[in-house]
């Protein structure tokens, strides 16, 4: 689990940059085959005026550019929150192997709640799913976020 916790803390660095910047607080790393971090970011909604613009497809997006490829087979994927079915949809359209997340949500996820992208029968490829490593922290994050606004 250690190797799992290491890449969740570059995670949840990214998410705490985010909340600096004024986003929702969720981060994600990718990681190549060779253990190697490929991607790290933090959402960027707001600063890029991009709905699309999770931690999760801004990773995807650098990593396949850096690869000249639209898929990166044998990559793992580590995010604070559960992925939402755009990013569980372009997780598994870049053949991602193993996704790791951290905080469940119940209210947008797509991979354990809603939808479920992956348990579905559209779902041409699945990755190994991973989820609650390091959750509390992950959990802590979005909640102090949500306080201070409210
Ligand atoms: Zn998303």
């Amino acid at each position: 689990m250690s190797r799992f916790t290491s890449h969740m803390t570059l995670a949840l660095d990214e998410a705490r940059a985010a909340a600096a910047r004024g986003e929702v607080p969720v981060g994600a790393v990718l990681v190549d085959p060779a253990g190697h971090v490929a991607a790290r970011a933090g959402n960027r909604t707001r600063e890029l005026s991009d709905p699309t613009a999770h931690a999760e497809i801004l990773v995807l997006r650098a990593a396949c550019a850096a690869a000249g490829s639209e898929r990166l087979p044998g990559h793992a994927l580590y995010v604070t929150l559960e992925p939402c079915p755009m990013c569980a949809a372009a997780i598994g359209f870049a053949r991602i192997a193993r996704l790791v997340y951290g905080a469940a949500d119940p209210k947008s996820g797509g991979v354990a709640h809603g939808p479920r992208v992956f348990a579905h029968p559209q779902a041409h490829h699945a990755p190994e799913v991973v989820d609650g490593i390091a959750a509390a922290d992950c959990e802590a994050l979005l909640r102090d976020f949500f306080a201070a606004r409210r």
